[in-house]
């Protein structure tokens, strides 16, 4: 494996060096098993790293399971456009994710992507295999609803898995937010940190599962736009407290999205 070198633009309390961030990566995949939000070999994550002036990620292999992943099974790759649209080009043994275009494509068009996960979580799929969840996402039916940045978290019109379609919908969805639902397959989250996407991740399948819940029992009670409106502006308050925000944020410690990049 070539040179992997500690990068000044390490995201602050993040990995120093890229052995770190690749063991980083490992042990959110795991965390994803244990939280069962992974599906099989389904999930992929990824974390922006620069390698000197080089801008890139690395990013989880296509179709290995978690338990078995070592340091060198993960792929660098560069953000900028490779040999053609198929054929990313890549540092290490193993093909990217299917869904590398997701990856790269946020970090190119987001500068808050510092990390982004994507699970086939149970209830966030269930949603977006129903044409309600389609069409509406999850509304304003909590007040958690914002913490992915908006009144609702939108749901990305269906494309083929690991298709250029797919990723330019799953941007259109993300537009002003740091999570979405994908149609008839599951849902993306971002953050300022792996940490940070992987709360993020729980908190939507935990919505979901809660929102499938209410739908059980008839029409949920939506809050208004108004009101959703004072929300995000006490979740930009708590942002803006920064790490304090970690220890009272609304919602018993789950963080409000972080949309400033700390790299
Ligand atoms: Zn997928």
């Amino acid at each position: 494996m070539s040179e992997r070198v500690a990068v000044d633009s390490a995201a602050a309390g993040g990995p120093q060096s890229e052995d770190d961030a690749r063991a980083a990566l490992i042990a959110t995949c795991l965390q994803m098993n244990a939280l069962r939000i992974n599906q099989g070999r389904s999930g992929n994550v990824s974390i922006r790293w620069d390698r000197g002036a080089a801008q890139g990620m690395l990013v989880t292999p296509s179709a290995l399971a978690y338990e078995r992943m070592v340091v060198d099974d993960l792929v660098w790759m560069p953000l900028a456009p490779g040999a053609g649209p198929d054929r990313p080009v890549v540092d290490g043994p193993r093909a990217p994710s299917t869904e590398w275009r997701i990856h790269r494509d946020l970090y190119l068009a987001r500068p808050d992507a510092v990390a982004v996960v994507h699970a086939h979580s149970p209830f966030a799929t269930t949603l977006a295999c129903s044409p309600r969840g389609q069409a509406q996402g999850i509304p304003a039916f909590h007040y958690m609803v914002a913490v992915a940045g908006g009144e609702d978290i939108r749901c990305a019109r269906y494309e083929t898995f690991g298709s250029q379609e797919l990723s330019d919908r799953a941007l259109a969805a993300l537009e002003g937010r740091s999570a979405c639902l994908l149609a008839n397959h599951g849902l993306l989250a971002l953050g300022a940190s792996l940490e940070a996407a992987l709360e993020l991740a729980l908190e939507v399948e935990n919505l979901s599962r809660v929102y499938w819940q209410v739908l059980q029992l008839g029409e949920p009670a939506l809050l208004d736009t108004a009101e959703m409106a004072r929300v995000l502006e006490r979740f930009r308050d708590y942002r803006a407290v920064g790490a304090a925000a970690d220890a009272s944020a609304p919602g018993g410690g789950a963080s409000p999205p972080r949309s400033a990049a700390a790299r």
